[in-house]
């Protein structure tokens, strides 16, 4: 093999199985190599078996570091970049009085490039390497991010607002301008690279029965498109959704009717399920992003995961910035398990990791590319300080002590303790596209 080889060495983990079915469910290599070529995985496994295959090859040394796939926000609104933490009642007043006003100037490409470049390079400070991502009603936002993304080589799923109704005159689209910019959009982006389209009515209040008809005929057109919308996410807003569509008996049956109910629909929130809307999106096979910064946020609700887990939809953890209050999967992860606990459960660390890599990966069918390190795969992976601050290595020393800093327990701080700050390096098909300032790791490899 003639093509260059890098080799990184550290503590080497990742998924290999969801741990909700089996106890055999990851791969962790404490002295690990990962070997990457042509931006992809090669192979990894303990240093002292690998090494020896490479003899020519520097190494660039995380020692003592996590080497990781990359973590995927399943559901984040980029354009909200700049309003992320803006104090407000709930989510129906948030919308009118913060978002609209700020999407509005997303018609304008270089504003969308601005934000866009911003964002991605927040994704990478925060361990992300993929995002499925809400874009504007506005064509140019669309082409602003799939462009940034595309100069990285990043997975990068995103896709046009839709919202013809209940919105500012501004910021609304019909259902025939809808359809056929979102047709372009597909046409221009959908698989180049590593783009891929979502079509993306923002949620039933904003959207006519048509409108949501013609989004399911655009995704039966283009099959291989995602779909994304929010669903169940506050007591108004069902309301309001039920006394749009009288004819409905819940909110899911507005989404049912128009068939974009899919096993490529990713429905953000989806806290004030009953069982039977619940049965019916397993049955269907359709996603829940569950959002939890941005539901303690706005007052939404407590997500029941225990109800997902048991009737067994498939749920990915996402950080809904700017209603979510932090780009961090880690510290999304944080609010997850604090959640659960107000349910009742104490989710644990592997299961809300899984949600956040390999079991977005799988429900978003795209584990044959990302969220894990078998063979073939995207190198899309991070380099995780374990001790980023004074809190965790105290916390480190102490389990260090005790004979008890072992990988659930590494894990849990990251997840409790950690953010953006935790975040040696990100690398994105293989390129390095992030190294924190306070690196005084050994680089001899790049
Ligand atoms: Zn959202």
């Amino acid at each position: 093999m003639n093509d260059p080889v890098y080799l990184y060495r550290g503590e080497v983990f990742y998924f290999k199985a969801s741990p909700l079915d089996t106890d055999d469910f990851y791969c962790y290599f404490p002295d690990g190599l990962l070997v990457v070529s042509q931006g992809k995985i090669i192979e990894t496994g303990t240093y002292q078996d690998i090494k020896d295959r490479y003899p020519e090859t520097s190494i660039t040394d995380y020692s003592g570091k996590l080497l990781m796939p990359g973590l995927i926000d399943s559901h984040v609104h980029y354009p909200q970049s700049e309003m992320i933490g803006m104090y407000g009642r709930q989510l129906l007043d948030w919308l009118n009085e913060y978002t609209y006003p700020t999407e509005e100037a997303f018609c304008n490409p270089e504003y969308a490039e601005r934000v866009a470049r911003f964002f991605v390079n927040e994704l990478f400070r925060n361990g992300t390497t993929t995002c499925m991502a809400y874009a504007t009603v506005h064509k140019e936002s669309v082409d602003a991010l799939f462009s940034v993304a595309s100069g990285y080589n990043m997975q990068m799923l995103t896709g046009k607002v839709l919202m013809n109704r209940n919105a500012p005159q501004v910021l609304m689209d019909t259902e025939e301008s809808g359809e056929s910019d979102s047709r372009e959009l597909i046409e221009t982006w959908h698989k180049k690279g590593r783009n891929l389209y979502v079509i993306t009515p923002r949620f039933s209040i904003t959207s006519t029965h048509g409108q949501l008809i013609s989004a399911a005929r655009l995704h039966e057109e283009y099959p291989d498109t995602y779909v994304q919308t929010h669903l169940s996410e506050n007591k108004n807003e069902i309301d309001s959704t039920l006394s749009l569509s009288p004819e409905c008996t819940d909110y899911l049956e507005v989404y049912e009717r128009a068939g974009l109910v899919t096993e490529r629909a990713v429905f953000g929130h989806c806290i004030h399920l009953s069982d039977s809307e619940c049965r019916r999106m397993a049955e269907a096979g359709a996603i829940i992003a569950h959002c939890p910064t941005s539901n303690l946020f706005l007052g939404s609700g407590l997500f029941d995961m225990q109800q997902a887990n048991r009737i067994n939809i498939r749920t990915t953890l996402a950080t809904d910035v700017g209603g979510g209050t932090s780009f961090s999967l880690f510290r999304t992860m944080g609010e997850a398990y604090k959640v659960q606990q107000l349910n009742g459960y104490s989710m644990p660390v592997f299961e809300s990791l899984y949600k956040c890599t390999r079991g977005t990966a799988k429900a978003l069918k795209l584990d044959d590319k990302i969220g894990s390190f078998e063979q073939g795969r995207e190198a899309d992976f991070i380099v995780v300080d374990y001790a980023a601050t004074p809190s965790q290595q105290i916390r480190k020393e102490y389990l260090e002590r005790n004979g008890k800093w072992d990988l659930e327990n590494k894990l849990f701080g990251i997840q409790t303790l950690g953010d953006d700050r935790n975040i040696r390096a990100t690398y994105v098909a293989g390129n390095r596209v992030y190294l924190s300032d306070s690196g005084n790791h050994q680089e001899t490899g790049m």
